[in-house]
């Protein structure tokens, strides 16, 4: 459904992706490893239109995500993708609840309905009681499970995740990888993740390791 081509794109001097070759099936939970500074972070924001690659290809469902415009990625990205930044990115202004209700409210939802939707979500995560607290004011952890609820709300097509349970003690990663699991069995979400942590990788189906800018398949020679 999502396929990189040979993608590069670099920061300043600094090359970050130097031909990465990624495709990923529908409803396929894929994580992707590899050590600090791969290009990880950076693949995944060209995956999902926030970077345009220097050159190589996007694939998104038949269309070009490289070739659309900044309109055209931001309507893609509200429209069929949700995103779970590294650092969370949430409106600490907001309270919990309004940050996890501002995909629907994008996507031209109800206030009543929006919020009644989002305050599901704390249930599910473990965040019950912090619904009106500002994001600002919330932990690590909670923040990190606010930011998902925040990337699954609408139901995208594509969920990307960036180290979605790196401030999470291992039972809350755990649930939350199971709900991860759950979105792409029962919802056929696609989920691309991105993880040091094998424990987490171990719940995809299909684990591939960024080194300098490329995507390896999990093989022996990869790891070698
Ligand atoms: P980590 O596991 O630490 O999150 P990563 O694999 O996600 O690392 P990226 O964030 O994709 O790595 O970064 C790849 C390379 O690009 C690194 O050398 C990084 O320093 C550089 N880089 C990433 N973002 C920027 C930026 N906004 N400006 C300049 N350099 C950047
Ligand atoms: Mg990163």
């Amino acid at each position: 459904v999502i396929e990189a081509r040979q993608v590069v794109l670099s920061f300043g001097e600094t090359p970050a992706l130097r031909g990465a070759d990624l495709a990923v099936a529908e409803g396929e939970l894929l994580a992707i490893m590899g050590p600090s500074g791969s290009g990880k972070s950076t693949l995944l924001h060209c995956l999902a239109g926030i970077l345009v690659p220097e050159s190589g290809e996007i694939h998104f469902d038949g269309r070009r995500v490289d070739r659309l415009g900044e309109s055209g990625r931001s309507r893609l990205r509200r429209d069929e993708f949700g995103f779970v930044f590294q650092f969370g990115q949430l409106v600490p202004e907001l309270t919990a609840q309004e940050n996890v209700a501002l995909p629907l409210l994008l996507n031209g939802v109800r206030r009543a309905a929006a919020v009644a939707e989002a305050r599901a979500w704390f249930g599910r995560l473990g965040l019950d009681g912090l619904q009106e607290r500002r994001s600002g004011e919330l932990s690590g952890g909670q923040a990190q499970r606010v930011a998902l609820a925040r990337g699954l709300v609408a139901r995208p097509r594509v969920l990307f995740a960036d180290e979605p349970t790196g401030a999470l003690d291992s039972l809350t990663g755990e649930h939350v990888m199971d709900l991860l699991v759950s979105a792409a069995r029962q919802e056929g979400t696609t989920v691309v993740l991105v993880t040091h942590e094998p424990r987490v990788a171990a719940y995809a189906d299909r684990e591939v390791i960024v080194r300098d800018g490329k995507v390896h398949s999990l093989t022996a020679e990869a790891i070698a």
